[in-house]
């Protein structure tokens, strides 16, 4: 696999970062992770736009024109032979000696970006059966509107989940489901699609925007807030959203079957709606 490393494309066995870099010794770095369908992006503008919010908000800058990732991105996806997969995308602060004071001004940022081949994406069981998934309290940090590279406690729910039988788990706070490990969660009642309103609590999802766009041109009604896990068990469906996972129905919560345990028609059809409209547009 060809991937990029600060301006060059290399073999990945040949590609390094400094020890001293502050994404390793202190999480201290944003990314992001596009998806290829049919070797095209989808909604690559939607990822530049929140990778230059989540550098702002940590007082970094982007090391590159937005034109120049986008052609990055397009010699890996061309180099690597990608179909379906992935793009990741990480900015660091960059390397110096270890102090939990920024660096100097003028610091050279850390870029990196790889592909992950991933055939059939757009088909996954997950879409057929659904997920199941289980409650964690939220105990991440609380500027999770920035993507940092933080990950730690979302990939300790995910291993919460495994053990507990299921897929992955929505995190509570005060009562309310924040969103997943790596997903934005949604509950559907009546014929209402209900998702938590966006703040510093959760991810603004590139994919929550654009499926949210659709379902209200679709004429479905959508209400921004919050809701608990008791309401989410009693709802007649519920699924999530990613830039990996598109739209993914969640069938049992806790245990308690969502609905008949079954995926639901409307997250199957925005499903529908999202794959269609996102490859048509893709670039
Ligand atoms: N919330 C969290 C915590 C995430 O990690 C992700 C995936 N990056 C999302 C939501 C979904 O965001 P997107 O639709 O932009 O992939």
């Amino acid at each position: 696999r060809t991937v990029y490393v600060n301006g060059e494309y290399l073999p990945e066995e040949r590609a390094t970062v400094s020890i001293f870099d502050r994404g390793f010794l202190f999480a201290d770095a944003v990314y992001e992770v596009t998806s290829v369908l049919g070797g095209k992006l989808i909604d690559f503008d939607g990822h530049a736009a929140r990778l230059d919010r989540s550098l702002g908000e940590l007082g970094m800058s982007m090391p590159m024109e937005a034109e120049a990732l986008r052609d990055v991105h397009h010699r890996l996806v061309a180099e690597n032979g990608i179909e379906d997969g992935l793009i990741y995308l990480q900015v660091t602060r960059g390397a110096a000696d270890r102090d939990f004071a920024f660096p100097e001004a003028g610091t050279a940022q850390t870029v990196v970006l790889f592909t992950q081949s991933k055939p059939g994406l757009a088909d996954s069981p997950a879409a057929k059966m659904g997920l199941k998934v289980i409650s964690i309290p939220d105990a991440r940090w609380g500027r999770r509107d920035i993507k940092t590279v933080q990950l730690l406690y979302p990939s300790m729910g995910k291993m919460m989940a495994k053990a507990a039988g299921a897929d992955d788990a929505w995190m509570v706070e005060d009562g309310h489901v924040t969103e997943g490990t790596s997903n934005n969660a949604y509950i559907v009642t009546g014929r209402k699609i209900v998702t938590r309103q966006l703040g510093q609590e959760i991810l603004h999802g590139i994919t929550r925007a654009a499926v949210l766009r659709m379902a209200r041109e679709a004429q479905m009604e959508v209400e921004e807030r919050s809701f608990t896990i008791e309401e989410a068990q009693a709802a007649d469906e519920a699924f999530i959203t990613s830039a990996s996972s598109f739209v993914t129905p969640v069938v049992e919560i806790d245990g308690a079957k969502v609905g008949d345990g079954t995926p639901g028609k409307i997250a199957a059809r925005l499903r529908e709606i999202y794959l269609e409209e996102s490859k048509r547009t893709a670039s």
